[in-house]
C-alpha cells in the first residue's frame, strides 16, 4: 500500500514537472511573440520620427497605417514624396532607432519607381554592434509605383532573441534545479533501497545462521550430559542433529561466499560428460532431509536413453539444488516434478512445484542478486536471495537460458535450457 502511495506522488510529481516545463515553453512562445510586436511597434514609431524630423511628405497630414508597410518580417517601406540628403537622412534615423530601442544593425534604401533595384543603401550600425556590413547582401526589391524607403533589419531574430536572455536563464535554470532534483530523488530512493535490501539480507543472515548454532549448542550440551553413554539411542540421535546442522551450516557458508564473491559473468566452469538422471539422482539425494521434512513428494521423470550433456558438475548440481530448495521452500505441500531431456539441439532440466507462485511483475527480477519477492518475509520464508542469482550466473557460463513460468497459487516451474555441443 506504502510503495502504491508513493508511486501515485511520483507519478504525480513527474506531471506536474512535466507541465511546468510545457507551461514554461509556452510562455518563452508568447514572451517571443511579445517581443516581435514590440520591435515592430518600436521601428514604426522611429519612422514616425523621422517624418517628423525630414520633409519627407508634401502634405503635413501623417496616416501611418497607409504609409508604412511591413511586407516581410525584416523589412518595413514608408511611403515618400522626397528624398533626403544621405547625411540628414542615416544622422536623423540612426537617432531615431536609438531614442526607441531599436538597437540592431539596419540598412537604409531608396526606390524610385520603374527601377528594379534600389538606387542608394545606407548601413546604419547599431552602437555596440558586433556585425559589419555584408558587402553580397541583395535586398528584396518590393516594386510600387510611388516613391519609397526601405528598412531592413539583417540580424532581427538575433536581436529580439537577445532580448529575451533573462527568460533563457531563468527556464534554464528552472529545468536544471528540476533535473537535479530529479536525480537526487532517484539516487536517495536507490540508496534507501539498498540499506533496505542490505538490512532484510543481514536479517537473514542471521536467521540462517543463529539457529543451527542454537541447536548445536543444545545438542552440544545433551552430548556433554556424564550419562550419555548409558543412552545409547539418545547419543545417536543428537549426533546426528550435530551432523546434520554442520553440513546444512558447511553448506550455507559455501553459498554465500560462492554467490555473494563472483560478481555476473564470472563463474568459471569445467565441462565432463555428465548424465542428467543422475545429476537429478544426486541432487535429490542432498536435499532429502528438507524434502522429508516437509512431507514432499518429488516425482523424476528422465528419458529411458539419455546421451550424457558436456556441463560443469558440480556448479549445475548447485544450481539445481538451488531450484529444488525453492520448490519445497515455496510450497505448503509439496509435489515437485523434475523432468530431464531433450529439445532439438538442447537438453534441458524443468523443476515444477505446486507452491505460492510468481506474480509476472517479479519474474524478471527474481533473478538480481539479493532480490527476494516482498512476500517472501511475511510467508515466513527466509533466504539470501542469492540462489536463483546463482542459477542464472551458472546456466549463462553454459551459454544456456533459464524460463520461468509461474502462476500465483497454483506453482511455479524453472526450466534450465542447455545448448548442447
Ligand atoms: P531466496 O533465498 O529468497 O529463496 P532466491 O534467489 O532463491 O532467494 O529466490 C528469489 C526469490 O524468488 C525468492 O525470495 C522467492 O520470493 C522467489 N522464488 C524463487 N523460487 C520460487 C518458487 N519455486 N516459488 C515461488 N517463489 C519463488
Amino acid at each position: 500500500m506504502r510503495s502504491k502511495a508513493f508511486k501515485w506522488i511520483v507519478l504525480s510529481a513527474a506531471l506536474l514537472v512535466a507541465a511546468i516545463i510545457i507551461i514554461q515553453l509556452f510562455w518563452l512562445n508568447r514572451v517571443y511573440s511579445f517581443e516581435q510586436k514590440n520591435f515592430n511597434v518600436n521601428v514604426v514609431k522611429s519612422i514616425r520620427g523621422l517624418y517628423e524630423d525630414v520633409e519627407l511628405r508634401n502634405s503635413a497630414s501623417l496616416n501611418l497605417q497607409t504609409l508604412i508597410e511591413h511586407p516581410q518580417p525584416d523589412y518595413f517601406l514608408f511611403h515618400v514624396d522626397a528624398i533626403p540628403p544621405a547625411d540628414t537622412l542615416k544622422l536623423y534615423l540612426k537617432q531615431e532607432l536609438e531614442d526607441f530601442d531599436v538597437l540592431t544593425d539596419a540598412y537604409i534604401s531608396v526606390y524610385e519607381p520603374g527601377k528594379m533595384q534600389y538606387t542608394a543603401s545606407y548601413y546604419l550600425p547599431a552602437a555596440a554592434s558586433r556585425y559589419t556590413q555584408d558587402p553580397s547582401i541583395a535586398l528584396t526589391v518590393f516594386p510600387r509605383d510611388h516613391l519609397y524607403l526601405l528598412l531592413y533589419f539583417p540580424h532581427r531574430d538575433k536581436y529580439v532573441l537577445s532580448q529575451m536572455v533573462f527568460w533563457f536563464i531563468s527556464s534554464g535554470a528552472l529545468i536544471i534545479a528540476l533535473t537535479a532534483l530529479a536525480v537526487s530523488l532517484f539516487f536517495f530512493f536507490r540508496q534507501k533501497f539498498l540499506s533496505q535490501t542490505q538490512k532484510e539480507f543481514l536479517n537473514n543472515v542471521t536467521h540462517e545462521f543463529k539457529t543451527p548454532l542454537a541447536v548445536l549448542k543444545i545438542a552440544s550440551g545433551v552430548l556433554a550430559e556424564d550419562d550419555i553413554l548409558q543412552k545409547p539411542a539418545r547419543l545417536k540421535n543428537y549426533i546426528t542433529i550435530v551432523e546434520q546442522q554442520t553440513n546444512h551450516l558447511q553448506q550455507q557458508v559455501e553459498r554465500l561466499l560462492t554467490s555473494a564473491t563472483t560478481e555476473n559473468n564470472e563463474l568459471k566452469i569445467q565441462k565432463t560428460p555428465v548424465s542428467l538422471s543422475v545429476l537429478v539422482s544426486r541432487a535429490i539425494r542432498k536435499i532429502q532431509p528438507l524434502a522429508d521434512d516437509k512431507k514432499a513428494r518429488i516425482d523424476i521423470k528422465t528419458p529411458e536413453q539419455e546421451t550424457p550433456v558436456w556441463i560443469d558438475e558440480s556448479n549445475m548440481e548447485l544450481a539445481l539444488i538451488n531450484l529444488l530448495e525453492n520448490a519445497l521452500k515455496y510450497s505448503a505441500n509439496p509435489h515437485i516434478i523434475v523432468e530431464t531431456g531433450r529439445d532439438h539441439q538442447d537438453s534441458y532440466i524443468s523443476v515444477k512445484d505446486n507452491g505460492i507462485g510468481i506474480e509476472k511483475k517479479y519474474q524478471q527480477r527474481i533473478f538480481k542478486k539479493f532480490y527476494r519477492v516482498p512476500t517472501g518475509n511475511i510467508h515466513n520464508v527466509k533466504g539470501f536471495g542469492l540462489g536463483l542469482n546463482f542459477v542464472k550466473q551458472a546456466v549463462v557460463a553454459h551459454k544456456g537460458k533459464i524460463v520461468v513460468n509461474s502462476l500465483p497459487g497454483i506453482g511455479t516451474e524453472f526450466k534450465i535450457i542447455l545448448p548442447t555441443d
